[in-house]
């Protein structure tokens, strides 16, 4: 195990992570101390992605999924055959280290696996933002350009049966935490725990992962509605749960039924989280 390397100021995200770039490095500090004391690794550790130092990954593919946002395919760059897997948990982001003259800075993405013909390590979910300085950078990368990653970062642990229902209210690339956190329940047979997604988009060509939330639809305990704040103008699929207008309080007040054993998970949904809240807890 190597010595832990401290963090620069700008290896830090500004985003209010926890943990942090900071904590990440005590917390490996510690871990290093012990190794040098007992000689032992925590195998668990081992991970093609580091979160103190860089890695690199080259673009393997980069697809676009109109309305500003792509799909963007990552492997590693060293191929050897001992290289070890890229591993994180749901709801776990990494941290991309973008380098200009100009400025040097981290943002945050959440890596998704999805079914898809190439092999690849890790993908993100990227929009593209007006004037976004690293979201455009991510978005005209060239399959083949190399980027540098750290990570996983994240504090969220998954535990089967922990609750009964998950109530999850996502908007946009927030989709990305939210699926990986699906696909982990419905996997688990065992996992008896209720999901309901509300997920907020624009329209329809903005609803993310919108063949695998379908493919979901069939698993006893998945209920989801893809709320859109545009008028519905292109056909959806069989059965598809698309509602042409935007989530409202009549929604909310509807969840205020599931009371015990209720986890409630929001993202990407800011500007509306303590409104959303505040109805939740009005009443009870
Ligand atoms: C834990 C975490 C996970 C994330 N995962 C993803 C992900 O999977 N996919 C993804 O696309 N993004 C994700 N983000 C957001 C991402 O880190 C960047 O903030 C985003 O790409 C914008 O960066 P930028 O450098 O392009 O924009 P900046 O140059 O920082 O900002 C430029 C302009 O864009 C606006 N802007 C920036 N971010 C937002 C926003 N979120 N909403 C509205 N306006 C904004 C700013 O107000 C500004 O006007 C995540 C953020 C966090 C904290």
């Amino acid at each position: 195990m190597k010595k832990p390397t401290e963090p620069k100021q700008e290896d830090c995200c500004n985003s209010g992570c926890n943990p942090c770039i900071f904590d990440v490095y005590e917390k490996q500090l510690q871990l290093y101390e012990s190794f040098k004391e007992s000689g032992k690794t925590d195998s668990a550790l081992a991970n093609a992605i580091s979160q103190l130092d860089y890695t690199a990954f080259y673009v393997e593919n980069s697809i676009d999924l109109m309305n500003e946002h792509r799909l963007i395919l990552f492997k590693q760059c060293n191929t050897s055959s001992d290289a070890e897997r890229v591993v994180w948990n749901p709801g776990d982001h990494f941290l991309f280290k973008y380098l200009s003259k100009e400025l040097n800075c981290t943002r945050a993405y959440t890596p998704v696996r999805i079914k898809i013909k190439e092999k690849y390590d890790f993908a993100i979910l990227v929009k593209r933002y007006l004037n976004g300085v690293v979201s455009n950078h991510l978005c005209d990368l060239n399959i083949g350009d190399t980027t540098l990653w750290r990570g996983p970062y994240g504090h969220y642990k998954l535990i089967p049966n922990k609750f009964c229902r998950m109530i999850m209210i996502a908007q946009g690339t927030g989709i990305a935490p939210v699926y990986s956190i699906i696909k982990q329940v419905l996997n688990n047979e065992d996992d008896m725990t209720n999901i309901i997604l509300f997920y907020c988009c624009k329209n329809l060509m903005t609803v993310l992962l919108r063949n695998e939330l379908y493919s979901f639809k069939s698993y006893w305990n998945f209920h989801y509605e893809v709320y859109l704040s545009d008028k519905l103008k292109e056909p959806c699929k069989y059965q598809e749960p698309i509602i042409p207008h935007r989530l409202n309080i009549s929604h909310i007040n509807k969840l205020k039924t599931f009371t015990d054993g209720v986890f409630f998970i929001f993202v990407g949904i800011t500007k509306l989280t303590p409104f959303i809240s505040k109805e939740l807890h009005k009443d009870l």
